[in-house]
């Protein structure tokens, strides 16, 4: 014969269980929703410091004003992280993609002197498996360089903008 401790306990145990299960059943219903709303937050991120990185383009070149006609030294052909250091927020030295992509940032300006917006290689993946890149989905992108289409809501790169290196610029 069971004890009112031991059928306590028992009540416990099942209780307990069913808890463990329903939180279970809860997470998996929800969990897609949940990874892809942390994916956005770090797309998100990433598109602010492909801002960050472009704004000190933008004040390179200024300083530069450069002549589009001459031949373009190294430090525009072949642009460095280092060289924008000193048009960087201290606290944005160290800029890196949140989902581990890699930031493409030079060329400093293209053939007619227009600053070169900087690239995020993880724009051409698709985490979510949805069948659109995090780049149409206006995520790892420099947005001010991009359009967005009002029919799907899909960004594609402004066919005006040259992004000399990267020459995937099919639209949407
Ligand atoms: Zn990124």
């Amino acid at each position: 014969m069971l004890t009112s401790s031991t059928k306590g306990r028992f009540f416990l145990l099942i209780g307990g269980l069913w808890l463990l299960s329903t939180i279970g059943v809860v997470c998996a219903l929800f969990w897609p929703q949940i990874g892809r709303k942390y994916e956005v937050q770090k797309g998100e991120y990433c598109n602010e410091n492909l801002e960050r990185l472009f704004e000190a383009k933008q004040a390179l070149a200024r300083e530069l004003n450069w002549d589009p006609s001459r031949p373009q030294p190294p430090v525009i052909q072949q642009l460095e992280l280092k060289d924008l250091a000193p048009y960087l927020r201290r606290d944005r030295l160290d800029l890196s993609c949140p989902s581990g992509g890699h930031y493409q940032i030079r060329p400093l300006l293209d053939a007619d002197g227009e600053v070169v917006p900087p690239i995020c290689d993880h724009a051409k993946s698709d985490p979510d498996a949805n069948g659109i890149d995090e780049d149409s989905e206006g995520l790892h992108i420099h947005l001010r360089s991009h359009l967005q289409n009002s029919d799907t809501g899909l960004y594609y790169r402004d066919p005006g903008l040259a992004f000399p290196g990267d020459p995937q610029t099919t639209p949407r």
